[in-house]
């Protein structure tokens, strides 16, 4: 044997942060079978899986509608539309989010205002909201727009008591958080309407781009219904401009079949998180909260540290993976800085800072667990 593999025996296999074939090859044979029922039916857009994909999203959640679309960002924008946001109106959400949220926003001619976070859990401050709320002197505030972040959901109680004195509409934003509660209500179930990302590596994910809103009100669904796809209320009659953002016949098959997976998903990532949790809990990174009203369904599993640039590479140099999400807040980068409207956001800026997002999916094993967080305790301990 040569000194060569020797050395590559010794070598761990990377671990990745995140591994959505994992996700299929988890339900293989049921996905396979649903993208052959799909291409071998001849009916690739708004068909029977769209419509049944949208009966069992909707009942998963206890409500009426859902509406499938093309992407997340996608399903902010009909969703702020649904409700009748658009020009003249101001929308109160984040900045520490994906930008997809801001944009969003913009998307449907309303002017975003961000606003700070919870430094425990990541999402919108109820007391910023107010606080900005009371000082804002711009366009009508006609909707908050809260982030269920990392897979927890933001403080809801709330945010509804704020928004009912003020008369805003409450859109959630849930692309990190399908199955997360809140004292047992779900994601989603809070607002006028909620709008869902299926991309590959969320909570719930297709084999390419998807999303859907969901809402309990008739109207909003209608309407949304009549945006995604050209603005018809009738084939080939626009009744008000629209766009084309459907959820495809593939997709919808196969979120067909992982939506019946996703609450054992959400388990596994929450033994996982629990596992990390204690492995690290006394080493002097900041971990998550855990609080005995929240199911956290653990989109990510977000340390904090002071040197996160240098622990995230040394944890690269080790074969371990891990992301910043999100390494700048909304409010600083190159599309929108200097023309937002947004007062104090320190926590949202020292959260950029420090995140670190370890590796996380529902099928990561127990012994890479192990390995990662004792790699850590290893490397910050010789600081
Ligand atoms: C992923 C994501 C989106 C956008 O979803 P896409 O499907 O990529 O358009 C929006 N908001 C948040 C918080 C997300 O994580």
């Amino acid at each position: 044997m040569t000194d060569d593999n020797a050395e590559a025996r010794r070598v761990p296999d990377p671990i990745l942060q995140s591994n959505p074939k994992a996700g299929y090859l988890a339900h293989r044979e049921e996905i396979d079978a649903a993208l052959l029922r799909v291409a071998n039916s001849g009916w690739y857009i708004l068909g029977q899986e769209v419509e049944a994909f949208e009966a069992e999203f909707a009942a998963y959640h206890g409500l009426a509608h859902a509406v499938g679309v093309a992407s997340g960002t996608d399903a902010l924008e009909l969703a702020l539309r649904g409700c009748g946001i658009g020009p003249g109106d101001a929308v109160f959400t984040v900045s520490h989010t994906a930008v997809a949220t801001v944009a969003a926003i913009e998307r449907c001619g309303a002017v975003p205002v961000l606003i700070d976070i919870d430094p425990e859990t990541y999402t919108l401050s109820p007391d910023a909201l107010a606080q900005a709320l009371k000082e804002w002197r711009g366009p009508r505030p006609a909707a908050v727009l809260p982030v269920h972040l990392y897979g927890q959901v933001a403080d809801m109680p709330s945010i509804l008591d704020i928004a009912a004195k003020h008369g805003l509409r409450v859109i959630e934003d849930c692309a990190q958080a399908h199955g997360a509660r809140l004292a047992g209500r779900l994601a989603g179930t809070w607002g006028d309407a909620a709008a869902f990302s299926f991309y590959p590596t969320k909570n719930l994910g297709a084999l390419g781009d998807g999303g859907a809103v969901i809402t309990g009100a008739a109207d909003i669904s209608e309407r949304v219904r009549e945006l995604r796809q050209y603005g018809w209320r009738e084939r080939y009659v626009s009744a008000v401009p629209g766009l084309n953002s459907r959820l495809d016949e593939i997709q919808a098959a196969v979120l067909r079949v992982k939506l019946k997976y996703l609450d054992a998903a959400n388990q596994s990532r929450r033994r996982i998180a629990d596992a990390y949790r204690s492995a690290l809990s006394g080493s002097g990174l900041n971990v998550p909260a855990s609080t005995g009203d929240a199911f956290h369904v653990y989109h990510q599993f977000v340390v904090r540290a002071d040197d996160r640039d240098r622990l995230q590479a040394e944890l690269r140099q080790a074969g371990i993976g891990t992301l910043v999400h999100y390494p700048q807040p909304v409010h600083r980068q190159p599309a929108y800085a200097g023309r937002l409207a947004y007062g104090d956001l320190r926590q949202s800026e020292a959260a950029a800072s420090s995140v670190l997002s370890l590796p996380l999916y529902p099928e990561l094993d127990g012994e890479s667990v192990s390995r990662v967080a004792s790699t850590i305790l290893t490397l910050i301990g010789h600081r």
